[in-house]
């Protein structure tokens, strides 16, 4: 797992901020009905942002599909999202990305664009799907898919089995608002075992952790005695726990922009993933005899995420990251598990949205919460999809105490100073908070809610400072005054002078159904030179102290502490600074 940061494209996109004056939509409405399009605009006097969703009401539609339609005035798309836009005089082109080439019956696709204009900015008269004029209607329900129409690309890539349950637009079984709220969370006796196991470990002990079932082997447990899903399940009912936390994480090409935690699943694997992952975690989840808990799973980390900052035209591309772009690995994968593990009425989705040293910058944050809504709309409905989590296993701070993102020193923004590198947030609460709004912008339901992974981000101890600077100089007054000691935001990798994080809370703020702790914390993120294991876990470089980084990390020391080993191993040294360094401080 490894979070990466992604300078964005400030000056661009602070354009689009000056937007707001006018909203309207514009919809065609007759019989037939091949297709609808919802048209909506957020302009301001020279331009305008444009949101547009097109409904498949004909036949399902698989192999790609485009939106054409011709401006009425002088509008020029400046900018696309979610498709490829191309315009020639007044008529446009919008083309399905490669990640999304299927389109159900009553199923929808969207995406949106910048635009330029002057006079008036009429909407378009007519859409087409494919050819075929939009004039459908809208439905009178919401759009729903039948099982029969899996999220999936190619035949050879269907569902071995299909859903028990077909997703509907609302949620299956009696599903809370919060599964947090009220209950108490599963302690993993095996993550307590090795913490009790530490001098001064019994304090923390006792806080609900993550499962990670981080492979296939994991899901049955292991010969060597490690508890597979079903003996986790019993331990939970066992305990009287009300929820229970997994973290769904094997995509084929897994960690694609990084080698820490790459898997055991080659970038073709989607039907392994789906039959011989998916499948039996759904089989397990929905036993009746686990109804009375919540099972909530975090679901693939940093994977979209990845598809938006690490591919091609992206600073921090890789070919692996191209390729499960380019074959619908990751999107097809995550749609499926929502779709299967969504359809069981108790069980929770939240999925991974990186953090805010990520996709905080204005060209990465739409982007993404794009990328998660059609993501979710390929499951087959968007509740499928309880809400979402940022943070996991990294280790930016909540809450920066003494300035903010409209600080300003001696007149500059802090958003000028090297630390926060023109990003639109300085922490996790304020981000997470944000991007949750975008997430409902973009047509999640309002009652989605965030979790935020404070595991390791707590960053007390000695080095914590306790006011803020008094320097005049931007780069001085953010340096000293931030509590997030890292040396580059970018770096993710066993981070020195880390400490625990807040304790897993319920409803903690406006919008966060929980902080959680899903990294367990003493668990390494990988090792610090290559270690050869069965696992398929390669070495990073940002895990090597000694290691002066990338243009990803501002060409900075990694700051990984030393000797750690693979990823998930248990690695005392750092849990021993993870307490030592705990904010709030451990008693
Ligand atoms: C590793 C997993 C491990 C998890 C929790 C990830 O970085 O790849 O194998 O289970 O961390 O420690």
């Amino acid at each position: 797992m490894r979070p990466v940061l992604i300078r964005g494209l400030t000056a661009a996109a602070a354009t689009t901020l000056v937007a707001g004056l006018g909203i309207f939509a514009a919809t065609s409405a007759s019989a037939a009905a091949g297709c609808r399009v919802d048209y909506s605009v957020n302009q301001w006097n020279v331009g305008f942002t444009a949101n547009v969703t097109v409904t498949n009401l004909g036949d399902p539609i698989s192999g790609g599909w485009n939106v054409t339609w011709t401006f009425p005035g002088n509008q020029q798309v400046t900018q696309g999202w979610s498709a490829t836009i191309t315009q020639s005089g007044a008529n446009v082109t919008a083309t399905n990305p490669s990640w999304s080439t299927t389109i159900a019956t009553n199923g929808t696709a969207n995406f949106g664009f910048n635009a330029s204009y002057s006079g008036t900015n009429t909407a378009p008269a007519t859409f087409k799907l494919n050819g075929t004029a939009c004039t459908g209607t809208a439905p009178t329900t919401s759009p729903t898919t039948s099982p029969t129409t899996s999220p999936t690309t190619s035949p050879t890539t269907s569902p071995t089995t299909s859903p028990t349950t077909s997703p509907t637009s609302s949620p299956p079984g009696n599903k809370v608002d919060n599964p947090y709220a009220g209950v108490k969370g599963y302690v993993n006796p095996e993550w307590k075992a090795k913490a009790d196991a530490e001098t001064g470990g019994s304090r923390v002990s006792n806080n609900p952790t993550a499962v990670w079932l981080d492979r296939i082997a994991a899901i049955a447990g292991t010969s060597g005695g490690s508890m597979g899903l079903a003996a986790h399940l019993d331990a939970a009912l066992a305990q009287g726990a009300g929820y229970i936390q997994l973290v769904i994480y094997d995509l084929p090409g897994r960690d694609c922009a990084a080698l820490a935690s790459n898997g055991e699943l080659g970038p073709n694997d989607l039907p392994r993933y789906k039959s011989e992952y998916i499948d039996p975690i759904a089989t397990i989840e929905g036993n009746a005899k686990y109804k009375s808990l919540r099972i909530i799973n975090v679901v693939e980390i940093d994977s979209l995420p990845n598809l938006i900052t690490n591919t091609s035209g992206q600073a921090g591309a890789t070919a692996m990251c191209d390729t499960m772009k380019s074959n619908g690995g990751y999107v097809n994968g995550i749609a499926y598990a929502l779709q299967k593990l969504g359809a069981i009425g108790n069980v929770y989705n939240y999925l991974d949205a990186a953090h805010h040293g990520w996709i905080g910058w204005s060209s990465n944050f739409k982007p993404t919460a794009d990328l998660m809504y059609q993501t979710a709309v390929a499951s087959g409905s968007v509740n499928n999809v309880t809400g979402f989590i940022t943070d996991t296993a990294n280790y930016s701070t909540l809450t920066e105490p003494y300035f903010t993102i409209n600080t300003t020193v001696n007149g500059t923004s802090v958003r000028q100073s090297k630390w926060v590198d023109w990003n639109d947030y300085v922490d996790e609460l304020t981000f997470a908070q944000g991007f949750r709004n975008q997430l409902v912008a973009d047509g999640f339901p309002s009652g989605i809610g965030m979790l935020i992974d404070t595991s390791r981000n707590g960053w007390g101890g000695s080095a914590r400072p306790t006011k803020a600077s008094t320097s005049t100089d931007v780069n001085t007054f953010v340096n000293e005054s931030r509590i997030d000691r890292r040396i580059h935001a970018g770096n993710w990798c066993n981070q020195s002078g880390a400490g625990l994080g807040e304790r897993p809370k319920a409803a903690p703020a406006a919008g966060i159904d929980a902080y959680v702790w899903v990294k367990p914390p003493g668990e390494s993120d990988g090792s610090s030179s290559l270690i050869p294991n069965n696992e398929g876990k390669g070495f990073d470089q940002m895990c090597d102290p000694t290691y002066t980084g990338n243009a990803r990390n501002g060409n900075s020391m990694s700051g990984a502490l030393p000797n750690a080993p693979i990823s998930g191993a248990w690695f005392s040294a750092q849990f021993q600074q993870l307490m030592a360094n705990a904010y709030p401080p451990l008693s």
